[in-house]
């Protein structure tokens, strides 16, 4: 493929995904997305599929802007989006702690799409994301400098190289509430549609506008520096949700292409120059028959 956003440094984080997920609902009624319990995992590197990514959740952000949150439609995109790429990683893009497992409370990042509250105690934030794990299915162990997770199933373990929480997060027992999910998708939209409008009117701009200053910030993303032949940046993310903002970002300042508007059908996508207008060769078609249909009407009024 062509249209391939550039990615500057080295984007090497492994995400996991589940072979198949359902929807549940916990005692209070919230829909949540988990593995089923049949379901086989594989890993895979987020940033190989950058494009796909993206797409697929502005995809979601678009139909969930137009309809409503219980929409057959909807609702399947997003079990084919948890497929594809798994969950977001809420749990961990959520709060500033680098660690949630261990600590008492979490503060959360403003603008989270989990609750209001600023603090939460710890176990009661956990608890939001595996509503519902049984009794001894996971559990967590307090040592005297270090906490570990032990889980009733073979899913990958970091033994500390990463944090403890991804343990969790990769876990057939880790859900995501649908709501959270189509809330960020439907951010990115609005972020994107927002910059459309002030891409359009850059001639009247004097000064830098933040686009969506106070929503849209991405948080703790790390990197380090490694030399091989030749120095990089190697980026470290901790949720699937961060990897996702990265991608848009370096996505909507790419020099090469550029993230647009089809001019037919209204779908987001990935244009080779700014002189490219539609998504696919189909709908430039219909837009230009659409032309010379409207000429020959004109012709005829005229004669
Ligand atoms: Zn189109």
């Amino acid at each position: 493929m062509s249209r391939r956003i550039s990615l500057i440094g080295s984007f090497t984080t492994d995400w996991i995904r589940y072979s198949s997920y359902e929807f549940k609902e916990d005692e209070q009624g919230a829909l949540y997305i988990i593995p089923t319990k049949d379901a086989v995992f594989s890993m895979y590197n987020p940033f190989d599929v950058a494009e796909d990514l993206l797409m697929d959740l502005m995809d979601i952000g678009q139909r969930a802007l137009k309809t409503e949150l219980n929409d057959p439609e909807l609702k399947n995109a997003i079990i084919i989006f948890a497929k594809k790429y798994g969950l977001l990683g809420l749990i961990s893009a959520s709060v500033y702690n680098r660690n949630i497992i261990g600590e008492d409370h979490v503060l959360m990042i403003e603008g989270n799409h989990i609750t209001k509250e600023r603090i939460l105690k710890a176990k009661e934030y956990i608890k939001l994301f595996i509503p519902f794990v049984e009794e001894g299915e996971v559990v967590f162990k307090t040592y005297r400098n270090s906490v570990d997770v032990s889980k009733w199933e073979e899913s990958p373990k970091f033994f500390g190289k990463r944090p403890v929480v991804m343990d969790l997060i990769f876990s057939r027992f880790y859900a995501e509430q649908v709501k959270w999910i189509i809330d960020f998708a439907k951010l990115i939209v609005s972020h994107f549609d927002q910059l459309l409008m002030y891409r359009s009117s850059s001639v009247y701009l004097t000064e830098n506008v933040t686009i969506m200053a106070g929503r849209f910030h991405a948080e703790k993303i790390g990197f380090t520096i490694n030399q091989l032949d030749k120095t990089t940046i190697a980026w470290q993310f901790d949720s699937l949700k961060t990897t996702i903002e990265t991608i848009y970002a370096f996505g909507v300042t790419d020099e090469k292409v550029l993230l647009s508007r089809c001019r037919h059908c209204d779908q987001i996508f990935i244009a080779n120059s700014s002189r490219e207008k539609y998504c696919s060769p189909s709908c430039r078609n219909y837009a230009n028959v659409k032309k010379s249909r409207n000429r020959k009407i004109l012709q005829k009024l005229e004669e």
